[in-house]
């Protein structure tokens, strides 16, 4: 990587730490990524961003606020993108994936709060991550209590706006999810001193949508009964794109949708035929959170899809693009976010319509639905998901986990059990 010693001193960066960080990164990404044999070429775009995942971007979030610009973190697919675009703002992405962050979570939160919280509140507290200490203010979300408290705990050391998410889709719960979004309008507005017109959200959904169909295309891909692309390699193209440029990331990802088809068309594979292939259902995996991706896929089967936030959510629907007015794009970005089925609603059959949809598109052998352990919502989940897939005729195993290496070789023996039983 190169040297950006100097603007994480600025960033107010404990160095030291990040030090710490920025030695086992590199270790963890060779020994997951770099060791898979016959990843497409396009694939360099994505290990270089890894390489510099501290530098570059940060480097360009940057140069954005010594333009004026403002930068907004967050946490969750449900916030429009579009929005902050349109005020002329830029948005990363902040989840945590690291275990690296989650004691520092722990100093503030009980322990039995899920990684992906506790590692995110760590990572800013700590003040170990460039993202998490440029971004001008948090887009939070009231999605689960974990995370509504952590707003609160965040809020005292940041500038924090929480959307009220409804948590049934009933049509009053669009009406007031698009009241949510103008009120957010208003706070873009007043953080960037930008103006959000028809024109502006027009043109931000048509760019946003350009990078869901990106993404979609390389997803597309992944349905081939010759996989060209491995679990690992798909997950790390979405998880990078919660970070970059949307017009870039949809670029890259098209490139790689070009390579992937060819490779179809050509007959290559990153699997032998007959690998069996998994569908990833449950809580989302920020990154560098790679590990179940890397026992299955170690274990001898292709993660074919992830029915996730860091998945199939973060890009199917688009928004309408046909809308004039700034009420009807806004009335069009409720319809489209509301598509979404996380486990904060209720009921929320419609996620289980989408894994048994998902597993007959993607040709899945079998489902493995996976639970960040204290994520109360998605465990109680389970259940359900569980019970549709044994009505459907699915194989599926059922896990828990969290950042932690601990439990890695029990997981793996309980994987590779999983696949024996698929034949
Ligand atoms: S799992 Fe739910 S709360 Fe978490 S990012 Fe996805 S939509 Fe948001
Ligand atoms: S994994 Fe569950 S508990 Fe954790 S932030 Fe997402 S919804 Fe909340």
């Amino acid at each position: 990587m190169a040297d950006y010693r100097k603007m994480w001193e600025e960033l107010g960066m404990d160095l030291e730490s990040h030090d710490t960080l920025c030695a086992v990164l590199p270790v963890a990404f060779g020994d997951t990524y770099l060791s898979q044999e016959n990843r497409p070429e396009n694939m360099a775009f994505y290990d270089f961003v890894v390489s510099e995942i501290h530098g570059v971007r940060p480097s360009e979030l940057i140069e954005h606020q010594k333009k004026g610009g403002k930068v907004l973190g967050t946490f969750c697919v449900y916030v429009p993108d579009e929005v902050a675009v349109a005020a002329g703002a830029v948005v990363t992405g902040l989840c945590g994936g690291s275990q690296f962050w989650v004691p520092g979570g722990e100093k503030v939160l009980p322990k039995n709060t899920c990684s992906l919280i506790k590692a995110s509140v760590g990572a800013r507290l700590d003040r170990t991550c460039p993202f998490f200490r440029i971004a001008d203010m948090y887009i939070g979300e009231t999605t689960c209590d974990g995370k509504k408290k952590a707003w609160e705990i965040l809020a005292e050391d940041v500038p924090v706006h929480v959307m009220d998410l409804p948590q049934m889709k009933r049509p009053q719960d669009y009406t007031k999810w698009a009241d949510e979004i103008r009120i957010f309008i208003g706070v873009v507005e007043k953080l960037t001193g930008g103006k959000v017109t028809a024109e502006s959200l027009g043109a931000a959904i048509r760019l946003i949508n350009n990078k869901r169909r990106a993404l979609a295309r390389v997803y597309e891909c992944r349905k081939s009964e010759v996989i060209p692309i491995s679990g690992k390699d798909g997950l790390l193209m979405t998880q990078i794109a919660f970070f970059d440029d949307p017009a870039r990331c949809a670029e890259m990802a098209n490139k790689l949708a070009d390579e992937l088809e060819k490779r179809i068309k050509d007959g290559v594979s990153v699997f032998p035929k007959g690998t069996k292939r998994i569908l990833l259902t449950g809580t989302p995996l920020a990154i560098p959170n790679w590990k179940l991706h890397h026992l299955i896929e170690t274990s001898g089967a292709a993660v074919v899809c992830e029915e996730m936030c860091t998945g199939t959510r973060y890009f199917e629907h688009l928004v309408d693009e046909s809308q004039t007015t700034l009420d009807g794009q806004v009335d069009a970005l409720a319809a489209r976010y509301m598509k979404n089925n996380c486990a904060c609603f209720t009921p929320n059959t419609g996620r289980i319509d989408d894994i048994l949809r998902l597993a007959r598109e993607y040709k899945a052998d079998g489902v493995i639905n996976t639970n960040l352990k204290f994520c109360g919502l998605y465990d109680t989940e389970s259940r359900s998901v569980m019970r549709a897939l044994k009505d459907a005729g699915i194989p599926a195993l059922n896990i828990e986990t969290d950042y932690t290496d601990t439990d890695a070789e029990q997981l793996r023996t309980r994987i590779q059990a999983f696949l024996e039983l698929l034949g």
